[in-house]
Formats: C-alpha cells, sequence, structure tokens
C-alpha cells in the first residue's frame, strides 16, 4: 500500500501545507483519508482527481471535510460529463453536515448525484483492495481513528483524538501509525482534544507499532519541538510529515 501525504496541517492550513489529507493507493485502487481545507488543489500533483475511488473522512471538523464540496464540482460539472458517483464516509450526521458546508438549500439532489453518503458501521467496510475499520476516539465531536489493511499490511490514522485506549488497541500490530501530534508538551494544553508528540509516542510504542508518522502539525509549532517530544518516548522509525511525503506501507 503507498501512502501519500497530500496535507498534513493541523486544524487550519499553513504557509506550506493544506489541511489534513492521505491518499492510499494499492492494486489501482485510491482511497483519500480526509479532505480536509486546501487539499484537493496539491491532491492534483499526485493523481486525476476523477480517480478517487472512496473517501473517508475521521470527523466533520472543517479542516478534514472542508473540500469535499470542491470535490463534488469537479465530479458534478465535469466537461467530460458528469463522473461516477463515489462513497464518502463519515460519522452520524455527514449527509447534512456536507450539504450545509457546501451550501445546497434545500435541495440536496445534486450532491446525491455524485456522492453517496455512508456513516460509518460496526462492522469492517471493503473497499476494492482496502479492508477499513472505525474506532471512536476522544474529541469534541463524533471522531474516528480508521485502521485500513490492504496487501496484508496495515496502516492506522488516528483522526484528532485526545489521548486513549481505543487509539492503543486499534492501533495493534500496525505496520505505520499515522498519528496527529497537535500540541507541545511544554504547553498548558486543553484537555480531551489532541495529542502532543510524546502522547502519540507513547500510543504507537504500547500498540507495539515500530513506524510512527506525525501529522496535523499545526502551523504555530516548531517542528523540531514536537518531533523531540516523540522521540522521547519511541525507539522506531520516527517521520514528520510533510506535503509530498510518499511511503510504503
Ligand atoms: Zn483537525
Ligand atoms: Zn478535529
Amino acid at each position: 500500500m503507498k501512502l501519500t501525504v497530500v496535507g498534513c496541517s493541523g486544524s487550519f492550513p499553513g504557509p506550506e501545507s493544506a489541511a489534513s489529507c492521505y491518499l492510499l493507493e494499492h492494486d489501482g485502487y485510491a482511497m483519500l483519508l480526509d479532505l480536509g481545507n486546501g487539499a484537493i488543489g496539491p491532491l492534483a500533483n499526485y493523481i486525476n482527481i476523477d480517480d478517487i475511488n472512496a473517501v473517508l473522512l475521521s470527523h466533520l471538523h472543517i479542516d478534514h471535510c472542508a473540500d469535499i464540496g470542491p470535490l463534488y464540482v469537479s465530479r458534478r460539472y465535469h466537461p467530460a460529463g458528469m463522473r461516477d458517483r463515489i462513497p464518502v464516509l463519515g460519522p452520524e450526521g455527514i449527509e447534512a453536515r456536507i450539504i450545509n458546508l457546501y451550501g445546497c438549500g434545500d435541495s440536496p439532489e445534486p450532491l446525491h448525484s455524485v456522492i453517496d453518503f455512508v456513516e460509518f458501521s460496526a462492522t469492517p467496510l471493503e473497499f476494492g483492495p482496502f479492508s477499513v475499520e472505525a474506532q471512536l476516539v476522544v474529541h469534541p465531536v463524533s471522531a474516528y481513528a480508521l485502521r485500513v489493511t490492504a496487501g496484508g499490511r496495515t496502516l492506522v490514522y488516528s483522526g484528532d483524538t485526545a489521548p486513549c485506549d481505543e487509539l492503543v488497541q486499534i492501533s495493534r500490530g500496525a505496520d505505520l501509525a499515522l498519528f496527529e501530534a497537535s500540541y507541545l508538551e511544554k504547553n498548558d494544553n486543553p484537555p480531551l482534544l489532541h495529542l502532543t508528540g510524546a502522547d502519540a509516542a507513547k500510543a504507537a510504542t504500547q500498540a507495539g507499532v515500530q513506524r510512527l508518522v506525525l501529522t496535523h502539525l499545526v502551523p504555530w509549532n516548531d517542528l523540531d519541538e514536537v518531533r523531540a517530544d516523540a522521540a522521547e518516548f519511541f525507539d522506531g522509525d520516527l517521520i514528520m510529515a510533510r506535503p509530498g511525503l510518499t511511503l510504503t506501507v
């Protein structure tokens, strides 16, 4: 499975990155994890956006879902004709949230023409070669960590979460952890929102994951500090996300 970091800026786009978006490809199938604000532009550097087969939204904060609107426009009004419908999955209320965000008034029909909204369910979901498990984590809104397996390899994406056992459980035995690291240890951080680099490292270590990519990097933080916070609690391969980073999982 090939992972490409499209956008890794936490909470809002920064001067060097769009908000959260990760492209996963395997066996000719392409899936996005999140499509935050500004991400659809750089996404076109890595794939023809018509070739996206499915989109999974970890949660419905704007830095994770805003560019579903532009994705809709690109499919609905394509000069070569309307593109096929694609599944867009997310927490309960996804359809109403995206319709409201895009601003279709009382008529959601145009979005339905190219998007099939699906709420996460308890059972593993199958998309082409990908199998996905969604695990509720701790955040002010309904938010999920996503465990994605393809070709016998597994990646776990934390989405946004405070430290929690659920993240460790869903990450057990994964080949790569793509965990958020929004906060710095030195600050007095609000509770029940996000991880520090140290929190991400501890969760990856507890889950037995040997490869950790830190992401959701907030523009006002010094990345060296984020990395140093994590390095203290992680002995494996520690990587900082950046736009265009490509890894084979
Ligand atoms: Zn976020
Ligand atoms: Zn969030």
